[in-house]
């Protein structure tokens, strides 16, 4: 069977967080988007680690859940993670470095925190607290506890905190993790890519591709997230999510479109300049207002780290986006809010929205499920024909994109401008 999880999101002591990111909203929201795995987040945190003891009970090995039921179809299970930033020195350079961590039980989290804290690690400060300690250090602790604890390179492209970022990163993991590297057994690929723009890096041709949403309100949980294969729901243990992320037991991953995130094209937010790889090719990575460097964004870095082209990694599409060498497929999705709110001609904060919204995953299960499964004529009967198209779009990978650059997030349109009678007409996006 199949668990939909979504493994880094934040807690509301975590910057720049909606103070509703509390469990019992976390819960509810996984549960209403047909998440059946979320991460704790943020369980360095001393505050968020001691609501995390209270308010969840342990229901499988390393799996826990609120202790009151939601009373909801689906009530999800938690996992503990928690996001650590590097940030240090190597060889003269100056690096930012996100790595999300699982821990396979709280004694264990435990242990973690108080060798961090020993460390001078200040983990009240935030919940996804920053260290002067570097990728390899932090490796060295968390496997000293436990070896059982994955640590995976979170959203491995932005430029300014990652793996491979343009502006903080490194070339390869084993210059990042060092005698650590044959640990890493997967990579977040962050909003800003999705999985065929990771096929084409050599280095993670053995290394698993994993995608959650980094949520910091609840309505933005599982806008990326992996679906586990798993052999029972009501036996899971960690032991058999970490296993499924070493072995690569991934039915599929739910991908945003990488041109909306916030990083895809290299540019300047403030001097409005945004370039395409080609363009960036033609026109260099200096900015024409400013006279400083441009924020390279995302695709360009692929494009310098890349041992092939797009072609020659992605194989056939219809609903799912495959690979030519077997990997776990993907699907594009966008959320549903953004769908109806589209629809509707409105905006995701409107009461008419929400309501709509409320309505699709109360008569179809959830957000998920709308998104995903549910027959478009059976979205049509109830929801009229609108809603319809818009889904039978989106599954079709038939939208309009306008890519996102220097901290800017993109945006998708079901219906072009023309189509609506507007002016400006944007271009078609072409993937193939
Ligand atoms: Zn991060
Ligand atoms: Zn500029």
């Amino acid at each position: 069977m199949e668990i939909i999880a979504d493994l880094h999101l934040h807690s509301k002591y975590s910057r720049a967080v909606s103070q509703k990111m509390v469990i019992p909203q976390i819960s509810l929201w996984a549960s209403k988007k047909g998440i059946g795995l979320v991460g704790t987040a943020d369980f360095t945190h001393p505050l968020w680690f001691r609501e995390l003891k209270t308010n969840l009970k342990e229901v499988g090995e390393g799996i826990y859940q609120v202790k009151n039921s939601l009373g909801r179809k689906i009530n999800p299970l938690f996992l503990l993670t928690t996001e650590i930033s590097s940030i240090y020195t190597q060889d003269g350079r100056s690096h930012r470095i996100h790595n999300l961590i699982f821990a396979p039980n709280l004694s264990i989290v435990e242990s973690i925190n108080n060798k961090l804290r020993l460390r001078g690690v200040n983990l009240m400060s935030d919940g996804r607290p920053i260290t002067g300690l570097s990728t390899p250090q932090l490796c060295e602790i968390v496997f000293s506890v436990s070896k059982d604890c994955l640590i995976i390179p979170a959203h491995i492209w932005t430029p300014w905190y990652s793996l491979y970022g343009s502006n903080s990163g490194f070339d390869s993991i084993k210059e990042c993790f060092g005698e650590f590297t044959d640990r890493i057994y997967a990579i977040e690929t962050g909003l800003s890519s999705d999985p065929a723009m990771n096929w084409r890096i050599p280095e993670l041709d053995k290394r698993n591709i994993l995608s959650f949403s980094d949520a910091h309100s609840p309505q933005k949980l599982g806008r990326e997230a992996t679906v586990f294969k798993i052999e029972d729901i009501k036996k899971l243990s960690y032991e058999d999510i970490k296993e499924a992320i070493i072995n690569n037991k991934i039915a599929y991953t739910i991908e945003f479109y990488p041109e909306e995130g916030k990083y895809h094209w290299t540019g300047h937010r403030s001097c409005q300049i945004k370039q395409s790889p080609e363009q960036t090719a033609k026109l260099g990575t200096i900015c024409p207002v400013c006279g400083r460097k441009l924020t390279i964004g995302v695709m360009q870095r692929v494009e310098e780290l890349a041992g092939c082209s797009a072609k020659e990694v992605i194989g056939e599409r219809n609903h799912l986006i495959k690979s030519k060498s077997n990997r776990p497929p993907y699907v594009m999705i966008v959320p549903l809010l953004e769908i109806i709110a589209e629809v509707m001609e409105s905006t995701v904060s409107s009461q008419a929205v929400i309501n709509r919204y409320e309505q699709m995953i109360e008569k179809f299960g959830s957000d998920f499920e709308v998104l995903l499964k549910t027959p478009i004529e059976f979205i049509g009967q109830t929801f009229g024909e609108k809603t319809a198209e818009a889904i039978k779009r989106v599954r079709e990978g038939q939208i309009f994109v306008d890519p996102g650059y220097d901290g800017v997030f993109g945006t998708v349109k079901i219906w072009s401008d023309s189509e609506e009678g507007g002016e400006e007409k944007k271009e078609q996006m072409s993937l193939f």
